[in-house]
Protein backbone atom coordinates (compact mmCIF):
# COMPACT_ATOMS: atom_id res chain seq x y z
CA UNK A 1 0.00 0.00 0.00
CA UNK A 2 1.79 2.98 -1.21
CA UNK A 3 0.66 7.28 -1.34
CA UNK A 4 2.10 8.72 -4.49
CA UNK A 5 2.72 12.19 -5.36
CA UNK A 6 2.29 12.84 -9.19
CA UNK A 7 3.70 15.75 -10.43
CA UNK A 8 1.92 17.31 -14.12
CA UNK A 9 -1.06 16.60 -15.34
CA UNK A 10 -0.72 16.69 -18.90
CA UNK A 11 -1.24 13.77 -21.39
CA UNK A 12 0.98 10.89 -19.74
CA UNK A 13 0.32 12.24 -16.44
CA UNK A 14 -3.58 11.21 -17.14
CA UNK A 15 -2.58 7.63 -18.40
CA UNK A 16 -0.57 7.45 -15.33
CA UNK A 17 -2.81 8.74 -12.93
CA UNK A 18 -5.77 6.39 -15.04
CA UNK A 19 -3.65 3.31 -14.08
CA UNK A 20 -2.72 3.74 -10.93
CA UNK A 21 -6.18 4.32 -10.29
CA UNK A 22 -6.66 1.01 -11.65
CA UNK A 23 -4.06 -0.54 -9.31
CA UNK A 24 -5.63 0.63 -5.74
CA UNK A 25 -4.18 -2.52 -4.50
CA UNK A 26 -0.59 -0.76 -4.68
CA UNK A 27 -1.59 2.52 -4.93
CA UNK A 28 -3.90 3.24 -2.17
CA UNK A 29 -3.39 7.41 -2.44
CA UNK A 30 -1.88 9.88 -4.95
CA UNK A 31 -2.09 13.44 -5.35
CA UNK A 32 -2.09 14.94 -8.38
CA UNK A 33 0.05 18.16 -8.29
CA UNK A 34 0.73 20.40 -11.14
CA UNK A 35 0.61 24.32 -12.32
CA UNK A 36 -2.84 24.38 -13.46
CA UNK A 37 -4.74 23.31 -10.41
CA UNK A 38 -8.32 22.82 -12.79
CA UNK A 39 -6.76 20.13 -14.71
CA UNK A 40 -5.85 18.36 -11.62
CA UNK A 41 -9.23 18.36 -10.67
CA UNK A 42 -11.01 17.32 -13.49
CA UNK A 43 -8.80 14.68 -13.90
CA UNK A 44 -9.60 13.87 -10.15
CA UNK A 45 -13.10 14.02 -10.50
CA UNK A 46 -13.38 11.42 -13.49
CA UNK A 47 -11.55 8.60 -11.93
CA UNK A 48 -12.92 9.20 -8.15
CA UNK A 49 -15.98 7.05 -8.53
CA UNK A 50 -14.14 4.04 -11.07
CA UNK A 51 -11.26 3.14 -7.93
CA UNK A 52 -10.53 3.05 -4.09
CA UNK A 53 -7.42 4.96 -4.52
CA UNK A 54 -8.09 8.22 -2.49
CA UNK A 55 -7.17 11.15 -4.90
CA UNK A 56 -6.36 14.24 -3.79
CA UNK A 57 -4.73 17.40 -5.58
CA UNK A 58 -2.62 20.62 -5.09
CA UNK A 59 -1.01 23.41 -7.61
CA UNK A 60 2.14 23.40 -7.73
CA UNK A 61 5.44 25.37 -9.70
CA UNK A 62 7.69 22.50 -9.48
CA UNK A 63 10.62 24.84 -9.87
CA UNK A 64 9.99 26.60 -6.82
CA UNK A 65 11.90 24.24 -4.69
CA UNK A 66 11.14 25.39 -1.41
CA UNK A 67 7.16 25.01 -2.11
CA UNK A 68 7.61 21.81 -3.65
CA UNK A 69 9.26 20.16 -0.30
CA UNK A 70 6.75 21.86 1.75
CA UNK A 71 4.03 20.28 -0.39
CA UNK A 72 6.14 16.58 0.02
CA UNK A 73 6.55 17.08 3.54
CA UNK A 74 2.77 18.21 4.26
CA UNK A 75 1.81 14.79 1.86
CA UNK A 76 4.70 12.27 2.79
CA UNK A 77 4.59 9.95 -0.22
CA UNK A 78 6.48 7.28 -0.75
CA UNK A 79 7.74 8.60 -3.88
CA UNK A 80 7.40 11.39 -6.15
CA UNK A 81 5.97 10.46 -10.16
CA UNK A 82 7.67 13.33 -12.26
CA UNK A 83 5.47 13.50 -15.45
CA UNK A 84 6.19 17.31 -15.73
CA UNK A 85 8.55 18.64 -18.29
CA UNK A 86 12.39 17.65 -18.31
CA UNK A 87 12.67 21.25 -17.33
CA UNK A 88 11.80 20.45 -13.90
CA UNK A 89 13.77 17.27 -13.48
CA UNK A 90 16.35 18.41 -11.11
CA UNK A 91 14.38 20.69 -8.91
CA UNK A 92 12.11 17.53 -8.71
CA UNK A 93 15.13 15.53 -7.96
CA UNK A 94 16.44 18.71 -5.22
CA UNK A 95 12.60 18.54 -3.15
CA UNK A 96 12.95 15.42 -3.22
CA UNK A 97 16.35 15.01 -1.50
CA UNK A 98 15.13 17.52 0.76
CA UNK A 99 12.08 15.91 1.83
CA UNK A 100 13.24 12.53 1.66
CA UNK A 101 11.93 10.20 -0.59
CA UNK A 102 12.15 8.67 -3.99
CA UNK A 103 11.84 10.02 -7.36
CA UNK A 104 10.90 8.69 -10.58
CA UNK A 105 10.42 10.44 -14.03
CA UNK A 106 10.37 9.57 -17.50
CA UNK A 107 12.37 11.80 -19.48
CA UNK A 108 16.36 13.14 -18.95
CA UNK A 109 16.77 16.78 -17.94
CA UNK A 110 17.11 19.44 -20.41
CA UNK A 111 16.83 23.47 -19.82
CA UNK A 112 14.40 25.29 -21.06
CA UNK A 113 16.84 28.17 -22.20
CA UNK A 114 19.35 26.75 -24.05
CA UNK A 115 20.75 30.47 -24.50
CA UNK A 116 21.76 30.45 -20.42
CA UNK A 117 25.29 30.65 -20.93
CA UNK A 118 26.02 29.06 -17.67
CA UNK A 119 24.77 26.22 -19.50
CA UNK A 120 25.94 26.59 -22.54
CA UNK A 121 29.53 26.47 -21.56
CA UNK A 122 28.98 22.99 -20.11
CA UNK A 123 26.78 21.75 -22.80
CA UNK A 124 29.94 23.24 -25.44
CA UNK A 125 32.32 21.27 -23.14
CA UNK A 126 30.22 17.98 -23.49
CA UNK A 127 29.31 18.30 -27.18
CA UNK A 128 33.47 18.19 -27.81
CA UNK A 129 34.07 15.64 -25.68
CA UNK A 130 31.29 13.32 -26.23
CA UNK A 131 30.59 13.91 -29.49
CA UNK A 132 26.88 14.08 -29.72
CA UNK A 133 25.06 17.66 -29.58
CA UNK A 134 21.34 16.84 -28.41
CA UNK A 135 20.30 19.19 -25.77
CA UNK A 136 19.36 16.30 -22.94
CA UNK A 137 21.80 14.17 -21.57
CA UNK A 138 22.44 12.08 -18.60
CA UNK A 139 25.21 13.72 -16.92
CA UNK A 140 22.76 16.55 -15.12
CA UNK A 141 20.60 13.67 -13.41
CA UNK A 142 23.88 10.68 -13.05
CA UNK A 143 25.64 13.97 -11.25
CA UNK A 144 23.22 13.18 -8.43
CA UNK A 145 24.52 9.45 -7.31
CA UNK A 146 26.35 10.17 -4.18
CA UNK A 147 23.77 12.23 -3.13
CA UNK A 148 20.27 10.07 -3.80
CA UNK A 149 23.30 7.40 -2.28
CA UNK A 150 23.85 9.14 0.58
CA UNK A 151 19.77 9.61 1.68
CA UNK A 152 19.28 6.15 0.90
CA UNK A 153 17.23 6.51 -1.78
CA UNK A 154 15.96 5.68 -5.46
CA UNK A 155 16.29 7.58 -8.51
CA UNK A 156 14.47 5.82 -10.72
CA UNK A 157 14.91 7.91 -14.55
CA UNK A 158 13.54 7.49 -17.94
CA UNK A 159 10.51 4.98 -17.18
CA UNK A 160 8.40 5.68 -20.41
CA UNK A 161 8.50 3.77 -23.48
CA UNK A 162 11.55 4.96 -24.99
CA UNK A 163 13.13 5.24 -22.88
CA UNK A 164 11.57 2.84 -20.47
CA UNK A 165 10.69 -0.46 -21.82
CA UNK A 166 13.18 -0.25 -24.58
CA UNK A 167 15.98 -0.69 -21.70
CA UNK A 168 13.80 -2.80 -19.62
CA UNK A 169 13.80 -4.99 -22.98
CA UNK A 170 17.67 -4.61 -23.29
CA UNK A 171 17.89 -5.89 -19.66
CA UNK A 172 15.78 -8.89 -20.26
CA UNK A 173 17.02 -9.82 -23.66
CA UNK A 174 20.66 -9.73 -22.05
CA UNK A 175 19.24 -12.25 -18.70
CA UNK A 176 17.32 -14.29 -21.10
CA UNK A 177 18.44 -14.60 -24.66
CA UNK A 178 22.18 -14.07 -24.71
CA UNK A 179 25.70 -13.96 -23.39
CA UNK A 180 26.98 -11.49 -25.10
CA UNK A 181 24.97 -8.48 -27.02
CA UNK A 182 26.56 -7.20 -30.26
CA UNK A 183 23.94 -4.72 -31.48
CA UNK A 184 20.88 -3.20 -30.67
CA UNK A 185 18.57 -1.29 -33.15
CA UNK A 186 15.33 0.45 -31.06
CA UNK A 187 12.64 0.68 -33.53
CA UNK A 188 9.76 3.29 -32.58
CA UNK A 189 6.72 2.94 -34.92
CA UNK A 190 3.42 5.41 -35.24
CA UNK A 191 1.29 3.84 -37.46
CA UNK A 192 -1.59 6.14 -36.04
CA UNK A 193 -3.39 8.59 -38.46
CA UNK A 194 -4.47 11.76 -36.98
CA UNK A 195 -6.37 13.10 -39.54
CA UNK A 196 -4.64 16.59 -39.09
CA UNK A 197 -1.76 17.84 -41.69
CA UNK A 198 0.61 18.23 -38.99
CA UNK A 199 0.50 17.99 -35.49
CA UNK A 200 2.54 16.20 -32.47
CA UNK A 201 1.77 13.10 -30.16
CA UNK A 202 3.09 14.74 -26.96
CA UNK A 203 4.33 18.08 -26.26
CA UNK A 204 5.02 19.80 -28.86
CA UNK A 205 7.77 21.91 -27.91
CA UNK A 206 9.83 19.04 -26.44
CA UNK A 207 8.59 16.75 -29.80
CA UNK A 208 10.14 19.01 -31.81
CA UNK A 209 13.29 19.74 -30.52
CA UNK A 210 13.85 15.84 -30.34
CA UNK A 211 13.07 15.28 -34.13
CA UNK A 212 15.20 18.36 -35.60
CA UNK A 213 18.00 17.51 -33.91
CA UNK A 214 21.26 15.93 -35.38
CA UNK A 215 20.90 12.44 -35.58
CA UNK A 216 23.62 9.84 -33.91
CA UNK A 217 24.29 6.64 -32.79
CA UNK A 218 27.15 4.56 -30.98
CA UNK A 219 29.55 2.46 -32.17
CA UNK A 220 31.96 0.78 -30.40
CA UNK A 221 31.86 2.96 -27.10
CA UNK A 222 32.16 6.16 -29.07
CA UNK A 223 29.04 8.54 -30.62
CA UNK A 224 28.73 8.83 -34.49
CA UNK A 225 26.50 12.22 -35.09
CA UNK A 226 24.64 12.81 -38.81
CA UNK A 227 22.68 15.42 -40.03
CA UNK A 228 18.86 15.42 -39.01
CA UNK A 229 16.97 12.69 -41.05
CA UNK A 230 20.28 11.75 -43.27
CA UNK A 231 19.54 8.35 -42.55
CA UNK A 232 16.61 6.38 -43.94
CA UNK A 233 15.39 2.49 -43.83
CA UNK A 234 12.10 1.10 -44.86
CA UNK A 235 10.90 -1.40 -42.18
CA UNK A 236 7.59 -3.76 -42.19
CA UNK A 237 6.29 -3.50 -39.36
CA UNK A 238 4.03 -6.62 -37.65
CA UNK A 239 0.70 -5.00 -37.74
CA UNK A 240 1.31 -1.61 -39.00
CA UNK A 241 3.01 -2.69 -42.02
CA UNK A 242 5.83 -0.79 -44.34
CA UNK A 243 6.83 2.51 -42.80
CA UNK A 244 9.88 4.68 -43.61
CA UNK A 245 12.07 5.54 -40.08
CA UNK A 246 14.78 7.69 -39.28
CA UNK A 247 18.05 7.52 -37.31
CA UNK A 248 17.48 9.45 -34.06
CA UNK A 249 19.49 10.64 -31.35
CA UNK A 250 17.87 9.16 -28.10
CA UNK A 251 18.52 8.70 -24.59
CA UNK A 252 18.37 5.54 -23.86
CA UNK A 253 21.29 4.91 -25.93
CA UNK A 254 23.61 7.01 -23.78
CA UNK A 255 22.07 4.70 -21.02
CA UNK A 256 22.74 1.16 -22.61
CA UNK A 257 26.04 2.65 -23.72
CA UNK A 258 27.64 3.10 -20.36
CA UNK A 259 25.73 0.12 -18.72
CA UNK A 260 26.00 -2.18 -21.48
CA UNK A 261 29.73 -1.35 -22.79
CA UNK A 262 30.41 -5.03 -24.61
CA UNK A 263 27.52 -3.57 -27.43
CA UNK A 264 28.71 -2.71 -30.61
CA UNK A 265 26.43 -0.78 -31.90
CA UNK A 266 23.10 1.02 -30.73
CA UNK A 267 20.62 2.89 -32.64
CA UNK A 268 17.11 4.34 -32.64
CA UNK A 269 14.73 5.05 -35.59
CA UNK A 270 11.41 6.59 -35.40
CA UNK A 271 8.77 6.22 -38.18
CA UNK A 272 7.37 9.62 -39.80
CA UNK A 273 5.24 10.45 -42.43
CA UNK A 274 6.42 12.85 -45.42
CA UNK A 275 3.75 15.45 -44.27
CA UNK A 276 4.84 15.66 -41.03
CA UNK A 277 8.70 16.07 -42.38
CA UNK A 278 8.15 18.76 -44.73
CA UNK A 279 6.12 21.00 -42.09
CA UNK A 280 8.58 20.41 -39.47
CA UNK A 281 11.50 21.12 -42.47
CA UNK A 282 9.52 24.48 -43.19
CA UNK A 283 9.05 25.52 -39.74
CA UNK A 284 12.38 25.16 -39.03
CA UNK A 285 13.39 27.16 -42.17
CA UNK A 286 10.92 29.90 -41.12
CA UNK A 287 12.61 30.42 -37.41
CA UNK A 288 9.31 28.73 -35.74
CA UNK A 289 11.28 26.04 -33.68
CA UNK A 290 13.59 28.25 -32.31
CA UNK A 291 13.29 28.67 -28.54
CA UNK A 292 15.26 32.61 -28.32
CA UNK A 293 12.58 34.94 -27.42
CA UNK A 294 11.90 37.32 -30.47
CA UNK A 295 10.47 41.05 -29.26
CA UNK A 296 7.21 41.10 -31.60
CA UNK A 297 4.95 44.50 -31.15
CA UNK A 298 6.91 45.11 -27.76
CA UNK A 299 6.01 41.45 -26.47
CA UNK A 300 8.94 38.81 -26.00
CA UNK A 301 7.85 35.72 -27.55
CA UNK A 302 9.22 32.26 -28.02
CA UNK A 303 8.93 30.71 -30.94
CA UNK A 304 8.30 27.16 -30.24
CA UNK A 305 6.33 28.43 -27.74
CA UNK A 306 4.21 29.84 -29.79
CA UNK A 307 3.81 27.39 -32.02
CA UNK A 308 2.67 25.14 -29.74
CA UNK A 309 -0.16 27.27 -28.69
CA UNK A 310 -1.11 27.08 -32.60
CA UNK A 311 -0.40 23.15 -32.69
CA UNK A 312 -3.63 20.95 -32.25
CA UNK A 313 -3.49 19.73 -28.13
CA UNK A 314 -1.99 16.66 -28.05
CA UNK A 315 -4.61 15.23 -25.70
CA UNK A 316 -7.20 16.36 -28.34
CA UNK A 317 -5.82 13.99 -30.70
CA UNK A 318 -7.25 10.85 -28.99
CA UNK A 319 -10.96 10.69 -30.41
CA UNK A 320 -9.39 11.50 -33.88
CA UNK A 321 -6.49 9.06 -34.04
CA UNK A 322 -7.04 5.58 -35.52
CA UNK A 323 -3.76 2.75 -36.01
CA UNK A 324 -1.28 1.51 -33.81
CA UNK A 325 2.02 1.68 -32.52
CA UNK A 326 4.84 -1.12 -32.49
CA UNK A 327 7.53 0.07 -30.58
CA UNK A 328 10.60 -2.26 -29.50
CA UNK A 329 14.56 -3.70 -29.83
CA UNK A 330 15.88 -5.92 -32.42
CA UNK A 331 19.30 -7.27 -30.63
CA UNK A 332 21.69 -9.85 -32.10
CA UNK A 333 24.52 -11.48 -30.33
CA UNK A 334 25.69 -15.10 -29.55
CA UNK A 335 24.38 -17.33 -27.18
CA UNK A 336 26.43 -20.92 -26.17
CA UNK A 337 29.17 -19.89 -29.11
CA UNK A 338 26.27 -19.57 -32.22
CA UNK A 339 24.84 -16.14 -33.66
CA UNK A 340 21.46 -15.41 -32.32
CA UNK A 341 19.09 -12.36 -33.15
CA UNK A 342 15.48 -11.57 -31.55
CA UNK A 343 13.04 -9.03 -31.89
CA UNK A 344 11.16 -7.58 -28.42
CA UNK A 345 8.23 -5.58 -29.23
CA UNK A 346 4.18 -4.03 -28.16
CA UNK A 347 1.89 -3.12 -30.30
CA UNK A 348 -0.41 -0.79 -28.79
CA UNK A 349 -4.20 0.17 -30.52
CA UNK A 350 -4.81 4.46 -30.21
CA UNK A 351 -8.57 3.22 -30.59
CA UNK A 352 -8.53 0.82 -27.76
CA UNK A 353 -5.88 3.24 -25.51
CA UNK A 354 -8.89 5.88 -26.16
CA UNK A 355 -11.70 3.39 -25.03
CA UNK A 356 -9.91 2.57 -22.31
CA UNK A 357 -8.57 5.68 -20.61
CA UNK A 358 -9.51 8.87 -22.83
CA UNK A 359 -5.74 8.74 -24.48
CA UNK A 360 -4.18 7.85 -27.34
CA UNK A 361 -1.33 5.09 -27.78
CA UNK A 362 1.61 8.05 -27.31
CA UNK A 363 0.36 8.68 -23.78
CA UNK A 364 -0.82 5.44 -23.13
CA UNK A 365 2.93 3.39 -23.95
CA UNK A 366 4.22 6.10 -21.67
CA UNK A 367 2.03 6.52 -19.09
CA UNK A 368 1.75 2.76 -18.49
CA UNK A 369 5.42 2.25 -17.83
CA UNK A 370 5.15 5.68 -15.93
CA UNK A 371 3.06 3.87 -13.11
CA UNK A 372 4.78 0.34 -13.46
CA UNK A 373 8.29 2.28 -12.44
CA UNK A 374 6.21 3.79 -9.52
CA UNK A 375 5.07 0.35 -8.83
CA UNK A 376 8.39 -1.39 -8.73
CA UNK A 377 10.04 1.26 -6.51
CA UNK A 378 7.28 1.60 -3.88
CA UNK A 379 6.98 -1.65 -3.62
CA UNK A 380 10.86 -2.20 -3.01
CA UNK A 381 10.98 -4.75 -5.95
CA UNK A 382 13.40 -1.70 -7.50
CA UNK A 383 14.79 0.09 -4.98
CA UNK A 384 18.63 0.70 -4.41
CA UNK A 385 20.33 4.00 -3.29
CA UNK A 386 21.62 6.14 -6.18
CA UNK A 387 20.49 7.08 -9.94
CA UNK A 388 19.17 4.47 -12.19
CA UNK A 389 17.93 4.02 -15.44
CA UNK A 390 15.70 0.78 -15.98
CA UNK A 391 18.24 -1.07 -17.53
CA UNK A 392 19.95 -1.87 -14.29
CA UNK A 393 17.57 -3.58 -12.58
CA UNK A 394 15.52 -7.16 -12.41
CA UNK A 395 13.45 -7.19 -15.54
CA UNK A 396 11.19 -10.24 -14.64
CA UNK A 397 8.55 -8.16 -12.57
CA UNK A 398 8.84 -5.17 -14.96
CA UNK A 399 7.65 -7.24 -18.16
CA UNK A 400 5.36 -9.11 -16.14
CA UNK A 401 3.55 -5.93 -15.09
CA UNK A 402 3.35 -4.97 -18.75
CA UNK A 403 2.02 -7.92 -19.37
CA UNK A 404 -0.35 -7.28 -16.96
CA UNK A 405 -1.02 -2.87 -17.51
CA UNK A 406 -2.22 -3.11 -20.97
CA UNK A 407 1.25 -3.39 -22.89
CA UNK A 408 1.97 -6.87 -23.56
CA UNK A 409 5.20 -7.72 -25.28
CA UNK A 410 6.37 -10.69 -28.16
CA UNK A 411 9.51 -12.55 -28.79
CA UNK A 412 10.09 -12.98 -32.43
CA UNK A 413 12.94 -15.10 -32.37
CA UNK A 414 13.31 -14.40 -36.59
CA UNK A 415 12.93 -10.97 -37.07
CA UNK A 416 14.79 -9.40 -40.53
CA UNK A 417 17.59 -6.79 -39.52
CA UNK A 418 17.83 -3.42 -40.19
CA UNK A 419 21.09 -2.93 -42.52
P1 LIG B 1 2.25 17.81 -21.37
O1 LIG B 1 2.73 19.10 -21.90
O2 LIG B 1 0.97 17.22 -21.88
O3 LIG B 1 2.10 17.91 -19.78
C1 LIG B 1 3.06 18.52 -18.97
C2 LIG B 1 2.42 18.83 -17.63
O4 LIG B 1 3.42 19.37 -16.77
C3 LIG B 1 1.29 19.85 -17.72
O5 LIG B 1 0.26 19.44 -16.88
C4 LIG B 1 1.96 21.12 -17.21
O6 LIG B 1 1.11 22.04 -16.57
C5 LIG B 1 2.90 20.55 -16.17
N1 LIG B 1 3.96 21.49 -15.87
C6 LIG B 1 4.77 22.15 -16.72
N2 LIG B 1 5.61 22.96 -16.08
C7 LIG B 1 5.31 22.81 -14.75
C8 LIG B 1 5.84 23.40 -13.56
N3 LIG B 1 6.81 24.29 -13.57
N4 LIG B 1 5.29 23.00 -12.39
C9 LIG B 1 4.29 22.09 -12.34
N5 LIG B 1 3.76 21.50 -13.43
C10 LIG B 1 4.27 21.88 -14.62
O7 LIG B 1 3.45 16.76 -21.55
P2 LIG B 1 3.34 15.19 -21.79
O8 LIG B 1 2.36 14.62 -20.84
O9 LIG B 1 3.25 14.93 -23.23
O10 LIG B 1 4.81 14.73 -21.35
C11 LIG B 1 5.14 14.55 -19.97
C12 LIG B 1 6.57 14.00 -19.85
O11 LIG B 1 6.64 12.73 -20.46
C13 LIG B 1 7.62 14.87 -20.54
O12 LIG B 1 8.75 14.92 -19.71
C14 LIG B 1 7.96 14.10 -21.79
O13 LIG B 1 9.27 14.35 -22.25
C15 LIG B 1 7.80 12.69 -21.28
N6 LIG B 1 7.60 11.68 -22.34
C16 LIG B 1 8.34 10.52 -22.27
C17 LIG B 1 8.17 9.55 -23.22
C18 LIG B 1 8.90 8.25 -23.08
O14 LIG B 1 8.55 7.29 -23.79
N7 LIG B 1 9.87 8.10 -22.20
C19 LIG B 1 7.26 9.71 -24.37
C20 LIG B 1 6.47 10.92 -24.30
C21 LIG B 1 6.67 11.87 -23.33
P3 LIG B 1 0.07 22.98 -17.41
O15 LIG B 1 -1.10 22.10 -17.58
O16 LIG B 1 -0.16 24.14 -16.53
O17 LIG B 1 0.76 23.32 -18.70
Amino acid sequence: MARLLIIGCGGVASVAIAKCCQNSDVFEEICIASRTKSKCDAVADKWRPTTKTQITTAQIDAEDVPALTKLINDYKPDAVLNVALPYQDLTIMDACLNAGVHYIDTANYEPEDTDDPEWRKIYEKRCKELGFSAYFDYSWQWAYEEKFKKAGLTALLGTGFDPGVTSVFAAYAKKHYFDTIDTIDILDCNGGDHGYAFATNFNPEINLREVSAPGSYMENGKWVEVPAMSIKREYDFDKVGKKDMYLLHHEEIEALGRNMPEVKRIRFFMTFGQSYLDHMRCLEDVGMLSTTPINFEGKEIVPIQFLKALLPDPASLGPRTKGKTNIGCIFTGKKDGKEKKIYIYNVCDHEESYKEVGSQAISYTTGVPAMIGAMMVVTGKWQKPGVFTTDEFDPDPYMEALNKWGLPWVVDENPVLVD
